[in-house]
């Protein structure tokens, strides 16, 4: 069945009428890598971006089979009981669609998949890290201006994948896991330095005790970091996804947060920086793509790299040369 053509003001009004359908064809052409979709897609985020901003957003990472999809259902399902609107993404630069994206997948949410009140997306697929991470930072703005209040940005905590969530969150949530009595070993410092706080998960049954041996570790491993510039003080606790235990005081914390942090202008300062970051981040990109994609650039890269790797030109002479190239045909054109 082919799907009408939506103009601009179709677009923007679905989405402020919080029409799920029109949100994620909305979502789909901000993913898109045609031009013209682009463009439209620019316009919509544009329109949108006086109704967005107001919602909380969360990064939630971990490394696979800490627990993430079942907790990110309990913690969805305890908002939702609340009232909240809920939008789940996913930042996850080497899934691609074929292969079945591996975060932000609904049948890994089951309960979850069935509210009319969360919205579900998984990872835009292939392309560079900061791609992906443009394109959920534009889709934050359509799900705000579709009236979720609550974001959801999940990313596996293995990669760099950490920074690019962090730089459009407000608060970060790291799931670690008790067990092995080497938990501090596996987790890289700046991942924890991050979080604004961290849970461990599983602490039901038989691995209550170790999950809360585990807490005390990170407690001590906390306390050696500087104080935070938002005057927050990461905490630790322990949960249990599976079994929705822990799950009000994980979610107390970050309402907690929220409240200092408004209230000491952290909150928005963040959001300042954060755009002002965006900013820079999608010139840099652009920059990069125009410089790669120009012609004259394309067909001088191969004697120049081979000309530095034969030290006929050192690699500085060789960047220039490229430059110039570039700056040359830019100027022309
Ligand atoms: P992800 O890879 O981080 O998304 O992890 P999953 O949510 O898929 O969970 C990995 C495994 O851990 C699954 O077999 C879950 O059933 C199990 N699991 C997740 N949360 C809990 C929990 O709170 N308690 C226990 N005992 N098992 C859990």
């Amino acid at each position: 069945q082919r799907r009408t053509k939506l103009s601009v003001d179709e677009y923007v009004d679905g989405i402020l009428r919080g029409d799920i359908t029109i949100l994620s064809r909305a979502v789909t052409l901000v993913e898109s890598l045609l031009p013209t979709h682009q463009d439209t897609a620019q316009q919509i985020i544009e329109r949108c971006l006086p109704h967005a901003g107001k919602s909380m957003r969360i990064g939630i990472t971990g490394v696979p089979g800490a627990g993430k999809s079942t907790s990110i259902d309990a913690f969805g399902m305890h908002l939702i009981r609340q009232g909240r609107k809920l939008a789940v993404l996913a930042i996850d630069p080497s899934s691609e669609r074929s292969k079945g994206s591996i975060l932000g997948d609904k049948t890994r949410m089951e309960q979850l998949a069935r509210e009319k009140n969360a919205f579900i997306r998984p990872s835009p697929s292939a392309g560079s890290l900061g791609g992906v991470a443009r394109k959920t930072r534009e889709t934050i703005v359509l799900c705000e201006a579709a009236g979720f209040d609550t974001i959801f940005v999940e990313t596996v905590g293995v990669g760099q994948s950490e920074t690019a969530v962090h730089s459009m969150v407000d608060f970060f949530l790291l799931i670690q896991l008790a067990g092995t009595g080497d938990e501090l070993q596996g987790i890289k410092r700046g991942i924890m330095e991050m979080a604004d706080g961290i849970v461990v998960n599983k602490a039901d049954g038989d691995n209550v005790d170790k999950a809360n041996l585990a807490a005390s570790h990170y407690r001590s491993a906390l306390r050696l970091f500087p104080p935070a510039e938002s005057g927050w003080k990461p905490r630790v606790l322990t949960y249990s996804g599976y079994y929705a235990l822990g799950i009000k005081d994980i979610w107390d914390m970050v309402d907690e947060y929220r409240h200092m942090t408004t209230d000491n202008g952290y909150f928005r300062l963040k959001r300042q920086r954060q755009a002002k970051w965006w900013m820079y981040e999608t010139i840099n990109d652009e920059l990069r793509d125009s410089f790669y994609n120009n012609p004259d650039v394309q067909a001088l890269i191969p004697e120049t790299e081979e000309a530095v790797l034969q030290d006929r030109a050192t690699s500085f002479t060789a960047a220039r040369r490229l430059l110039e190239a570039y700056f040359r045909n830019a100027f022309d054109s």
